[in-house]
């Protein structure tokens, strides 16, 4: 297919190339498209910061998930509810979404998703935050086990791309007492083997970062 200059899928390419070779924010490029009045194809410029995201995950193997700086009680619970957050976000708004990011100090945790803060509406961040407070208070217990890669796979557990990470990999799964599963995610950690010791998860709040992409800060209450 021929692309000219002004084609939306060439002009994402080349947003997504000045970015990636010569650090030029997304903000810049659009206003500058927008100044011109030209339209870029969001979804591929999407598709393609996805898929470079999944490349580093596959390469960190896990370690840039977690984002931890300190490892104390609070970052471990603020990281172990992120496996939360990602689950209810994916149930929310579907599969796209997806992590693209995080960070955690002793003050806060961020979160970046790959949609745009336009479609997360203030009471769908209060349902969210209802939804996990109501999960932490299940005493969910958190453990490491060991599966084939095609096990993992039809679990669905979240995180895993392709066969990169080998034959056999590690997946966190939160679980109530009765055994019911609330998130399954291939992860390093670190994170606190219960619930029980979290009062109160609390979204501070949300922000774009740039198109289609999203930061949710939140705090916990030990
Ligand atoms: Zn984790």
């Amino acid at each position: 297919m021929y692309m000219t200059k002004f084609d939306p899928k060439f002009l994402a390419e080349k947003t997504w190339d000045l970015y990636q070779t010569h650090g030029v924010p997304f903000e810049v490029s659009f206003e500058i498209l927008e100044e011109n009045g030209l339209k870029l194809d969001h979804d591929l410029l999407n598709q393609l910061i996805e898929s470079h995201q999944k490349q580093s995950q596959n390469i960190t193997a896990g370690q840039f998930k977690a984002g931890v700086g300190e490892i104390t009680n609070k970052t471990k619970a603020l990281h172990t509810l992120t496996h939360l957050l990602h689950k209810a976000l994916k149930e929310k708004y579907g599969d796209r979404v997806n992590q693209i990011g995080s960070s955690i100090t002793n003050e806060k945790a961020r979160f970046d998703i790959s949609i745009p803060a336009s479609e997360i509406l203030d009471s769908d961040i209060n349902e969210i935050q209802n939804s996990l407070n109501q999960q932490i208070k299940q005493n969910l217990k958190m453990y490491p086990k060991e599966y084939p890669l095609s096990e993992a796979n039809k679990l669905g557990a979240i995180g895993l791309f392709g066969e990169k990470y080998g034959e056999i990999v590690t997946i966190y799964t939160l679980e109530d007492e009765q055994g019911k599963i609330y998130s399954r995610e291939f992860c390093s950690g670190p994170h606190i083997e219960n619930t029980a010791i979290i009062k109160e998860f609390k979204i501070l709040k949300k922000k774009s970062i740039g198109s289609g992409q999203t930061r949710i800060e939140f705090d916990v209450i030990l």
